[in-house]
């Protein structure tokens, strides 16, 4: 029997948050006749985490608990509580109690009657330090929403749902917890919601990640455009880019040599700043496109080379 709704929270050392999370989603969810599974992931936690799983899986028939021999990140947790989840309506939470299992039912309404794929949430008022996390965020998602083309304020909140179909078409690996719209959307899932929820501080524990998360995120942000676009035909850009350069610097030099012969021995060649710039250029397209040529060879021997996603099928 499928449930309703799949609950996926990765947690690293917040024993003294599982139980209130827990019971508070079991209230919520019995509340709104909503059949459900809470699917913990421990994500290598030091503190007694994974005591406390075991035993509200004594206490509450839907808990379910992964534990990772060591930690390994949001991201992989969330990956591996996707591949176990099968509700119609998958929706992901993090542990800390800031974000609020009374979102649950509208989340699920969204997702199951507006035919959201996805619908992520906006802590539009935010507890968190404003200096460190709040103001870099703003900033962030302004970056994130003119990179991607995804119209979300608050891209990286833990709090979103979705459509069952889409958690399953994504790989979500290294940090890329941060752009699960974004791999959506890459996937062919455009319906993307949003929806203003609330944030409460953190009431136990630490918060597991500082300022670095920027910058990461931000090289993970241009590594996800230049996979999605150019993965499958890496040569497609470094040839372009490559001929490009080469073909400027190549002008450069004709320029060069024209006036040589126009102005004959007078004209010292190595002595003009447009030699060396010509030179490094043409050594850098050529550079370039080599470069095009490996990556294709890489690509051609990946695994998931032919892996494309099929919505329907008849006759097969
Ligand atoms: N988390 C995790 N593995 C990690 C770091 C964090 O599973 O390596 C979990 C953490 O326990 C929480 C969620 O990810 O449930 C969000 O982390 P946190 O609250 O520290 O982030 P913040 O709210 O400060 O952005
Ligand atoms: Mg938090």
């Amino acid at each position: 029997m499928q449930p309703d709704i799949s609950i996926v929270v990765p947690l690293f050392n917040e024993e003294e948050s599982l139980p209130e999370l827990v019971a508070w989603i079991d209230r919520v969810c019995t509340e709104n006749k909503f059949s459900y599974e809470v699917i913990l992931i421990d994500d290598g936690s030091k503190d007694n985490s994974w005591d406390v799983i075991k035993n509200l899986s004594g206490d509450y028939p839907g808990i379910k608990g992964i534990k990772f021999q060591r930690n390994y990140g949001k991201s992989p947790a969330l990956h591996e509580g996707f591949k176990a989840a099968s509700g119609n309506v998958v929706i992901t939470m993090d542990a800390d109690l800031q974000d609020s299992p009374d979102e649950i039912p509208e989340l699920y309404r969204m997702v199951m009657e507006d035919g959201y794929d996805l619908v992520s949430g906006w802590k539009k008022v935010r507890y968190d330090n404003a200096i460190t996390k709040n103001l870099p965020s703003k900033l962030y998602n302004g970056v994130n929403r003119w990179v991607s083309g995804i119209k979300l304020h608050d891209m990286n909140c833990g709090l979103k749902a979705y459509k069952r179909k889409v958690i399953k078409s994504i790989e979500v690996y290294g940090e890329m917890h941060r752009f699960i719209p974004v791999l959506a959307k890459h996937a062919g899932f455009n319906r993307i919601g949003e929806k203003v929820v609330q944030h409460r501080p953190r009431k136990y524990g630490v918060s597991k990640f500082g300022w670095e998360r920027f910058i990461n995120g931000f090289l993970d942000l241009m590594s996800i455009q230049f996979v999605s676009r150019f993965g499958k035909k890496p040569m497609h850009l470094f040839g372009t880019l490559g001929s490009f350069t080469f073909l400027i610097g190549f002008i450069l030099v004709a320029w060069i040599v024209i006036d040589k012969l126009r102005l004959g021995v007078d004209y010292g060649v190595t002595n003009k700043p447009t030699f060396y710039i010509s030179l490094t250029m043409m050594i850098l397209g050529t550079l370039c496109f080599f470069t095009g040529f490996i990556a294709e060879l890489v690509v051609r021997n990946a695994v998931d080379r032919n892996v494309y996603l099929t919505e329907e099928k008849i006759g097969l």
